[in-house]
């Protein structure tokens, strides 16, 4: 029987789905993916002192001034990027390793880039203690992706981003999808789906307003955004 926290939990997901049908195309988001969601112990993923709404349908600090994202925005973007049982994904912004955790549940094999590195330990640790045996983690820059294991079926970014990096173009297969929040931070931020056809040229689709961290242009930036 499935716990009742993660009951209540996919119940919300699922009406904010329907509230927001208009916007996303669909009234349902895919089987798979609500499985997954319902298999991933969110509350692993989050700090003690905020155990308690781990089951609640909003983002969480997570320490270093990031949050763990939105469990409905978790389970959509999953959903964006129409994940294959044989696809390789690449993640930019590992934060807690929640979405990695969803992601490999999906997938053939995760690779997931952080910029902050305590952060990468942490979530590195955490995929051992709970055997997720098929993520990769890196420490990097992710405006620049992670060149060594492209190209990828698909490439979620799970930070505001000023524009769409060039380098995660680059590094997607033709027929892959991109999903990326673009827009400055404490300003509109829009959630897209960037796909890439079979020629290689790419078509931008807008799905919903969003509020995310900023993806960090560079450590200065960074030691900014601390003090
Ligand atoms: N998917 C994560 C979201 C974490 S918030 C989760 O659900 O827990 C976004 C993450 O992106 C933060 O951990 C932040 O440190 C990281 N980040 C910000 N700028 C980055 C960059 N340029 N490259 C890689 N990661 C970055």
């Amino acid at each position: 029987m499935m716990n009742k926290n993660i009951q209540r939990l996919i119940n919300d997901i699922e009406s904010e789905v329907r509230y927001t049908r208009h916007f996303i195309g669909k009234d349902k988001l895919d089987d798979r993916v609500m499985d997954a969601m319902t298999k991933v112990p969110r509350e692993q993923f989050v700090p003690d002192n905020v155990k308690a709404y781990a089951f609640d349908n909003g983002p969480l600090p997570i320490g270093h001034g990031q949050t763990i994202s939105q469990p409905y925005i978790v389970a959509l973007m999953s959903d964006l990027l129409a994940i294959k049982p044989e696809h390789r994904i690449l993640e930019i912004g590992t934060g807690s390793g929640y979405q990695t955790a969803v992601l490999s549940l999906l997938c053939t094999q995760v690779y997931s880039v952080e910029l902050i590195s305590a952060l990468s330990e942490s979530a590195t640790k955490r995929f051992k203690k709970l055997n997720y045996a098929n993520i990769s983690t890196h420490v990097g820059n992710g405006y620049q992706g992670w060149p060594e294991h492209a190209p990828y079926d698909g490439i979620i970014v799970t930070a505001a981003a000023t524009h769409i990096p060039q380098a995660l173009i680059e590094q997607l297969k033709p027929g892959g999808h991109l999903v990326i929040p673009v827009g400055m931070p404490s300003f509109h931020q829009e959630l897209m789906l960037v796909k890439k056809d079979m020629a290689g040229e790419t078509e931008i689709q807008n799905i919903l307003g969003v509020a995310f961290v900023p993806l960090i242009e560079d450590q200065m930036d960074y030691s900014q955004l601390l003090h």
